[in-house]
């Protein structure tokens, strides 16, 4: 199943048109199961929303075609992500309609025809549309599958795992989460970026992943990849970097972001830590944090704005992830046996996290809300103590996991 064909052009004159949703976390597994399809023949068709568009450029081989989401620059805004998801759905129906059609009818004749349409879960509007246009439609599922089990039923989940969106619109949320679930009942077959190692999967679902170590895939990433801290990350010692970010989406408040930085001083070791744009008050705040810290970033650390994540976590000077875990990161972390500090922030990454620390057992909890002395501990015992050894045995169990690269001794 990871095999790649070994007759890389060899086209089987089929189409198929992937449609995802437009953030970072839902873009990359969409590019990089286009990208495992495209190697076993089939010619891809990309459709993307204006809104976070993918850099063609990246994916040469791929068709690229815009639906116009006709957002303003509010409505665009990634603070409320719920809003947005919805009015997706409300603005894109029509023109996805159009283009379907269009790609369906190939009117031309040189595209190969369209076979099947995969789109991401949250799109709700699709599944009527592909039925107008007698197109089959799978969706792909971002996330783990397991959600909708009772708690009860599904040890070692605690009330507060259950996955939850703080939002002024619950009404919302409740529709395009009703509408998600009724979407995949109705498709032809769910696709998972994940494991069966990881999963009790039923029949209609295709656990392929990880997408992104079934053969080579270029980069889906929206923002620029600061590839010095590579080159930082292999003058430091092996498993000595504790490697710090929490995804496209999620935010930290000042005075968490002060704490972090305070938790990664008292740790001692080595970190490198993204600092997104937008994801806290403003980027004169590094300035203001104390000597302590500033001392220590000049001695051991180093801050990018946007990492070539899945390259940092196969380096071998990563011996430790603090992460949100959203699924791509989990998984990812997972596939290169780095041992995780987990502090969920929303949606499914509190699931995520518990199976983590309690089922799979191949990271910590960062519990009790976020405090230095704390920080520095979870660090410790994942770099330096026992436990994060066990963790890191506990991991790199995926199929085709490949060695850790870097330069370190
Ligand atoms: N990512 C990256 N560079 C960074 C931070 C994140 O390339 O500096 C990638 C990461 O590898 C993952 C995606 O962004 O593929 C984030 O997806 P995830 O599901 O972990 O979280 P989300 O952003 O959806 O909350």
């Amino acid at each position: 199943q990871h095999k790649l064909n070994p007759k890389m052009n060899q086209r089987n004159n089929r189409r198929l048109v992937l449609f995802p949703v437009p953030f970072q976390g839902h873009i990359n597994p969409m590019l990089q199961l286009a990208q495992i399809l495209h190697n076993r023949g089939f010619s891809i068709t990309i459709l993307h929303t204006d809104l976070n568009s993918p850099d063609p450029s990246s994916h040469p081989h791929f068709a690229f075609r815009s639906i116009g989401d006709g957002l303003s620059q509010s409505e665009a805004s990634m603070s409320n992500v719920v809003r947005l998801i919805a009015l997706l759905n409300a603005r894109c129906a029509a023109p996805f309609e159009e283009r379907l059609r269009e790609e369906v009818s190939s009117p031309d004749g040189r595209d190969a025809p369209v076979t099947c349409l995969i789109a991401d879960a949250l799109f709700r509007f699709t599944w009527d549309v592909a039925e107008r246009a007698g197109v089959r439609r799978m969706v792909l599922r971002t996330g783990e599958s397991r959600l909708e089990d009772p708690v009860a039923e599904f040890p070692p989940l605690q009330v507060k795992d259950l996955p939850g969106i703080n939002t002024a619109e619950p009404e919302l949320l409740d529709q395009l989460l009703h509408d998600m679930t009724e979407g995949i009942k109705d498709s032809s077959g769910v696709i998972l970026n994940t494991f069966e190692d990881l999963e009790e999967i039923s029949s209609r679902n295709f656990p392929i992943g990880p997408f992104h170590k079934c053969g080579p895939s270029s980069s889906g990433s929206l923002l620029a990849e600061d590839r010095s801290c590579i080159s930082w990350l292999d003058e430091q010692a092996p498993n000595s970097v504790v490697y710090v970010s929490f995804g496209s989406i999620a935010t930290v408040g000042e005075s968490e972001f002060s704490e972090i930085a305070l938790g990664l001083a008292d740790s001692q070791q080595p970190f490198l830590w993204v600092v997104r744009p937008g994801s806290v008050g403003g980027s004169e705040l590094l300035e203001k944090l104390p000597s302590c810290f500033l001392e220590a970033l000049e001695e051991r650390g180093k801050i990018v704005k946007w990492a070539p994540q899945q390259e940092v976590l196969a380096h071998c000077a990563v011996g430790a992830f603090w992460t949100h875990n959203g699924w791509n990161s989990t998984l990812e972390s997972i596939s290169e046996g780095v041992p995780m500090m987990c502090m969920p922030c929303f949606s499914d990454q509190k699931v995520n996290a518990r199976f983590v620390s309690d089922v799979w057992r191949v990271g910590v909890h960062l519990n009790n809300g976020l405090e230095r002395r704390k920080i520095a501990e979870a660090i410790r015992k994942l770099l330096v103590e026992k436990e994060g050894e066990e963790a890191h045995g506990a991991t790199g169990q995926v199929p085709e996991c490949t060695e850790r690269s870097g330069k370190c001794p």
